[in-house]
């Protein structure tokens, strides 16, 4: 959505843990047991069908049914790099990938399935790709790291070009494609320059930006080739066209005569202090996932098996093709989950509590 972020995000106390740890707990007072610290390494099938899962530790569970819900193969880098390939300075596009969750999700199970002959869905290059802070840790960086004043300001990659439309469109829609920008750049990296007047109109990123007092100070600071980075700059300032800057709407700041323009809050970066935010690609999640269709079963052939089932990253494909749609990532956990969940049961011969009965065990707790 285009809203302001305070009208389309929760943010729960706790944050995901949270929620989780309240899965958990509902779900140990209904009995079921949980194993932590027990990867799974493969699944025993026969003629599609679950019979059992192997741990790593070599224990062998059996179960009636399963559901999948492993998340994509965003922690695996090895796969990352396999699939984006290299580009044509011969670099590997992968190779600056930054994943902003779990390092867990490696993919063991979707590779598992995708070997044992599951239909699969979707591009395993597409993914939730955002930019954010190059400083964030190799894994769960979270949201913190996200760098959200492209639209305030312009973008150089390291040769000190610009190469998209920083204003394009409002923040929350373009943000997730500017991951795979970035990634397309020399060395998968790029800059967010903005000068004192973005200062307040954007969440602040967790790591200071570097800042300087002159735009020539500035490329200095942030090893890039002053004389190009004042080429880009200077073209850019000159390219404003006067408007009425409205950073709720699309408004009227543009640029003429520069190439990328900046169609939208194209204001002169000339009030100091100027500040300089390092960008890499973030991977949120990938899409790359098993089909399946509103009874969220797994498919080999395009026979559905009759007791596995799967859920959320691991399904993405059938709902997110490029691009993303806001709040897809919990939705695909959410809405999957439940429906894999009372097919699961029902596959085993439990009938599903009714609405009225779920409504009392919920006023229960
Ligand atoms: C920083 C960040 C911000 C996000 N913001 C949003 C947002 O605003 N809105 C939104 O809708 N979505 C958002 N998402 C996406 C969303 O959180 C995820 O897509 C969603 O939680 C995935 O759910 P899942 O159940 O498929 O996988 P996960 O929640 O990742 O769970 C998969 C679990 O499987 C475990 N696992 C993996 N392999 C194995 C194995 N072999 N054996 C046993 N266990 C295994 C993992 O350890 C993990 O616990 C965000 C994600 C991140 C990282």
């Amino acid at each position: 959505g285009a809203l302001h972020v305070a009208r389309t995000n929760a943010f729960f106390m706790g944050g995901g843990k949270a929620l989780v740890n309240a899965y958990y707990r509902s779900a140990e007072e209904l009995g079921v047991e949980i194993r932590y610290d027990s990867p799974v390494k493969g699944l025993e099938l026969e003629d599609g069908q679950f019979v059992a899962a192997i741990t790593e530790s070599g224990e062998r569970i059996t179960a009636k049914s399963c559901v999948l819900g492993c998340g994509g193969f965003e922690s695996n880098l090895e796969w990352q790099r396999e699939a984006w390939g290299q580009n044509e300075r011969g670099e590997w596009t992968a190779e600056n990938f930054l994943i902003r969750g779990t390092r867990f999700n490696q993919g063991v199970l979707l590779k598992f399935m995708i070997d044992a002959g599951a239909d699969t869905i979707g591009d395993p290059t597409q993914a939730h790709c955002v930019a954010i802070d190059a400083r964030a840790p190799l894994y769960d960086g979270g949201i913190c790291t996200r760098i959200d004043c492209v639209s305030l300001g312009v973008v150089v990659n390291r040769e000190a070009k610009r190469f998209y439309d920083e204003g394009e469109d409002f923040w929350p829609k373009r943000y997730a494609i500017w991951g795979r920008l970035v990634a397309q750049q020399p060395g998968q990296t790029a800059w967010s320059i903005i000068d004192q007047k973005a200062i307040g109109r954007f969440m602040p990123p967790v790591f200071d930006g570097t800042k300087a007092n002159t735009l020539e100070e500035l490329a200095v600071k942030i090893g890039l080739d002053p004389a190009t980075f004042m080429d880009t700059l200077n073209a850019y300032n000159a390219a404003c066209r006067p408007g009425t800057f409205d950073h709720t709407a699309l408004d009227d700041c543009r640029t003429d005569g520069v190439v990328p323009a900046k169609t939208h809050w194209a204001r002169v970066i000339d009030t100091p202090p100027f500040t300089a935010y390092p960008l890499a690609p973030g991977i949120t999640f990938t899409y790359l996932g098993m089909k399946t269709d509103e009874t969220a079963a797994v498919r080999f052939g395009n026979v559905i098996s009759s007791n596995l089932f799967a859920a959320g990253e691991m399904v993405a494909g059938n709902v997110l093709g490029k691009g993303y749609t806001a709040g897809v990532g919990m939705s695909i956990g959410t809405a999957f989950g439940r429906i894999a969940g009372v097919n699961a049961a029902a596959s085993t011969g439990h009938a599903h509590p009714t609405f009225k009965e779920e409504l009392a065990y919920a006023a229960g707790h």
